[in-house]
């Protein structure tokens, strides 16, 4: 038997995530970013789930020429546009929109040989200090760009560093707004978080979204609210089995650096995921967990090929007579259990003090992944 740890991902509700997306952000328009390889999906495995988007945000060309590999004839943006010129020749080739965020890019583009003109989107920065030009050289960069006959449509856009709360956005925008909305030209502002927390306040004309972490079910403002209650479902599970059962006494100790020790006598399974499997090292003890679909938790460090999980509690409360549990049963790292049962990828990723967007890249190449539909019977 080979080791029984699985990724799951879940096409129909990407589907489903996509579909209530177009319902909080009605009358714009929405990039799927599936940048990352679609955050640890694989871009291959979400595209039937995301291919009802408007078109695709991505980091690199390779993840663009899969795209049009699968057959999407739709917009593609470069999200941080190309590294280099030569990369211009496969925005040509590719039919390709990129970000223009510096002087590099432009001049690049003035040199370059096209049949048919780019659409570019120029970015501001308005405040976030990554990528960008500065306010005060934004409509100069445009009017350059405008001019240039290798450019056909300018668009405009800036990335908000604090759209996950509360008034978070309102300085960015006012600089973004006070520099660029007299430009003319699309304009794309919102990633997840902003897209769901702050249509109010912005409050004005966006013709494209830039969407990521809400398609893959991540939450946008955890721990304060969570994916579920944004309507969101699980498009990742990480799933292994128990493949060993220790009966430790009270006053013994469970695993590296013996961080837990048993107050009680406490039956403990331990379970074919470690952190050479992309599971948290840093997730503390207590980190929820389903076993058979029933919540429980870590106990102890996580190890690079194991972890431990509490079977105590469970027969405490009767629900291990319910559910048989033992060697084989089945662990729901995050994600969905076989019986139904959630747990949220960003309750895990809080107990680790990291993100959903981490973990989810963050799987590694030793788990098999299996694209799932949701209304597929489990294997
Ligand atoms: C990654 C990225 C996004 C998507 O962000 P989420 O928080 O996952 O929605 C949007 N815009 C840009 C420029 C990005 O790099």
């Amino acid at each position: 038997m080979t080791r029984p740890i699985q990724a799951l991902v879940h096409s129909a509700a990407l589907k489903h995530n996509l579909a209530r997306i177009k319902t909080l952000c009605a009358s714009t328009q929405i990039l799927a970013v599936v940048k990352a390889n679609a955050y640890g999906h694989g871009i291959e495995r979400v595209y039937e789930g995301l291919r009802g988007a408007d078109g695709f945000g991505v980091l690199e060309v390779g993840e663009a020429q899969r795209l049009r590999d699968l057959g999407w004839r739709g917009p593609i943006l470069l999200l941080e546009g190309v590294f280099d010129p030569r990369e211009l020749e496969e925005c040509s080739r590719l039919k390709l929109w990129h970000t223009v965020h510096c002087q590099a890019q432009i001049d690049w583009l003035t040199r370059h040989k096209t049949h048919e003109p780019h659409r570019v989107f120029l970015k501001m920065n308005s405040g976030m200090n990554r990528l960008g030009f500065s306010p005060e050289s934004f409509k100069s960069a445009f009017t350059r760009l405008d001019a240039c006959p290798q450019v056909g449509e300018v668009s405009v856009m800036t990335h908000f560093s604090d759209a996950d709360r509360v008034g978070g956005v309102q300085t960015q925008l006012d600089v973004f707004l006070s520099h660029a909305s007299d430009l003319g030209g699309e304009i794309s502002l919102c990633n997840s978080a902003a897209a769901l927390l702050q249509p109010t306040r912005l409050g004005l004309r966006q013709d494209w979204v830039r969407l990521g972490i809400a398609l893959y079910g991540g939450a946008v403002n955890a721990p304060e609210e969570s994916a579920h209650s944004w309507g969101l479902q699980p498009t990742l599970t990480l799933r292994s089995e128990i493949i060993a059962l220790q009966h430790v006494r009270a006053g013994q100790s469970v695993g590296y650096g013996s961080t837990f020790t048993a107050e009680r006598d406490t039956r403990i399974g331990i379970v074919a995921c470690g952190y050479a499997d992309g599971y948290p090292r840093h997730a503390e003890s207590g980190t929820p967990v389903l076993v058979q679909g029933l919540r429980t938790r870590t106990l102890g460090r996580v190890s690079m090929d194991m972890l431990a999980v509490d079977l105590e509690c469970l027969f405490d409360t009767g629900q291990a007579q319910e559910a048989p549990i033992g060697m084989g049963s089945e662990v729901t790292l995050w994600g969905e259990s076989s019986s139904g049962a959630r747990l949220e990828i960003d309750e895990v990723a809080h107990c680790a003090g990291t993100l959903s967007y981490e973990l989810m890249c963050g799987l590694s190449t030793r788990v098999p992944i299996r694209l799932v539909d949701h209304d597929d019977a489990p294997a």
